[in-house]
């Protein structure tokens, strides 16, 4: 039963084949018996679990329908759940139990979704490579001396195990699309303010979305209806009317134009995933689409200008976390400044710390205007690039990272390294625009992503494309050993 995609789960659902319970109790044995491996789940919710499924079972025997009825998901633990204790991955968060929902949360349970549990992650979603958490690294199904990318590793690590059919994520610079890609998986990173960020803890508020992380775009499709729409408590969300985005799978790709950047085959991608690219295009022309080489001028500026405004916006959201109101606080404190330094020195970790350092540092008096807002006019001339390039081309695509998984610890001495990996993903993130990773070949047996971004609210046209393309490819069908 593991096997299943949510598509399938869906139809055996509503067929009746099996219930939401016996699915249910089949996949909370399966993390039972592997999570030791990858140590992808920070919570597992197994009772509310299977309440949730008997629950599911008995508004669909009322005759209730829907594809998300009685489907089990698991969400990045950043998302506030009620009743469920919600970390960060950090010690700070610890033993935080939120008062409410995230709105995601809120319409994935009333749809009758399923939750196995909170996801493990990089602390307050920074890094790239699910390392920075209190609970411990994630490991890569496919290899598991790899990282499985970040910050929503442990949701692709789980679903590319087939410990459930799909998760949650967020994407501040990536953390959806480059898990996906590190882990054989499909993964949206919707426009900015398409889905609800309310109850979602901030990182950088400007770039955060939540999305979709599956094996397929048809799931991903199926997810992303349940989780999108306009919400007046968040208010950076927009107000724009939802498609069918399973509808809209299977329009044909004959004179779609496809912009491949110059800019992306820089001497940092490793040459087997620009072969991959080259191949994914092959493929996509053989479907009717044509290839237009594209500019991206200010594509080198980008990794700069997000590693200001991403630890400035971080510096501001994570100086609610003082110890006083909610959170870890230190033992003994001898005063309150004490208290504030300890609580916030104790329950911080490293790279965390790094980034509030850095952002306080360019919001100063004195820096703003030479780093914040020097990044942000970047920013300007990232998007106008994108809004050019969208003049000439329906979607823009390339490689989702510069190389295939690293192995475990071998950028923690290097933070920098680190993030020179989000080359291709921040852009996105930067000018607001819908982006998704789908699976395209393996390099040295791990697996590798190939990027498809599309202007605002076109996330139907990046699903429409995956969707197409894993038609006729089998990458995305494979999957990790011994798992
Ligand atoms: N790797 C990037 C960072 O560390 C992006 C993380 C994310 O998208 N949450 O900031």
């Amino acid at each position: 039963m593991h096997e299943l995609t949510l598509a399938q789960i869906a139809r055996g659902l509503a067929d009746k084949t099996f219930s939401s319970e016996e699915l249910t109790g089949a996949l909370l044995a399966r993390i039972a018996e592997h999570d030791g491996r990858l140590n992808s789940f920070i919570s597992v919710t197994a009772e509310r679990a299977l309440a949730q499924a008997r629950a599911a079972d008995a508004r669909r025997a009322s005759g209730e329908t829907g594809a998300l009825l009685g489907a089990p998901v698991a969400h990045k633990d950043l998302f506030c759940t009620h009743g469920v204790r919600t970390t960060c991955a950090s010690r700070m968060l610890e033993n935080f139990e939120a008062p409410y929902n995230a709105t995601v949360v809120e319409k994935l349970d009333a749809a009758g979704m399923v939750t196995l549990g909170k996801t493990n992650m990089d602390e307050f979603a920074m890094g790239s490579a699910s390392e920075n958490s209190h609970f411990g690294p994630v490991k890569n199904p496919w290899n598991l001396e790899h990282v499985p990318g970040g910050s929503s590793g442990g949701s692709a690590a789980a679903v590319a195990a087939r410990l459930l059919p799909a998760s949650t994520g967020t994407d501040t610079g990536g953390s959806i699309r480059q898990p996906a890609a590190f882990t054989n998986l499909t993964g949206l990173k919707p426009t900015y303010g398409r889905v609800s960020r309310w109850g979602m803890i901030a990182y950088a508020s400007s770039l955060d979305q939540g999305g979709p992380l599956a094996r397929t775009a048809e799931d991903c499709a199926l997810l992303l209806q349940g989780m999108a729409g306009f919400d007046p408590k968040d208010s950076t969300s927009i107000d724009e009317p939802v498609p069918d985005f399973s509808a809209g799978l299977n329009t044909s790709l004959e004179g779609l134009s496809i912009g491949v950047p110059k800019e992306y085959f820089s001497p940092g991608l490793d040459p087997r995933i620009g072969d991959a690219v080259q191949a994914t295009v092959a493929e996509l022309q053989k479907l009717g689409a044509r290839v237009v080489d594209i500019s991206l001028p200010n594509l080198g500026h980008a990794i700069p200008a997000y590693y200001v405004i991403a630890p400035a916006e971080a510096s501001s959201n994570l100086s609610r976390f003082d110890g006083v109101r909610f959170g870890y606080r230190c033992e003994h404190p001898a005063d309150l400044t004490d208290l504030y330094k300890r609580s916030r020195g104790e329950g911080f970790g490293a790279e965390v710390q790094r980034r509030i350092m850095v952002g306080t540092y360019a919001l100063s008096a004195g820096y703003y205007d030479a780093y914040y807002v020097k990044a942000q006019q970047v920013r300007r001339l990232i998007k106008n690039d994108f809004m050019a390039a969208f003049e000439q081309v329906d979607v823009i695509l390339g490689p989702t990272t510069p190389n295939p998984a690293w192995k475990i610890g071998a950028k923690s001495a290097d933070p920098v390294a680190a993030y020179l990996e989000d080359f291709y993903t921040i852009t996105a993130n930067m000018a607001g625009l819908p982006g998704l990773s789908m699976p395209a070949g393996f390099v040295d047996g791990l697996p590798v992503g190939v990027q498809l971004l599309a202007p605002y609210f076109q996330e139907g046209r990046l699903l429409n494309v995956a969707h197409r393309y894993q038609q006729v490819t089998d990458w995305h069908r494979r999957s990790p050993e011994g798992f």
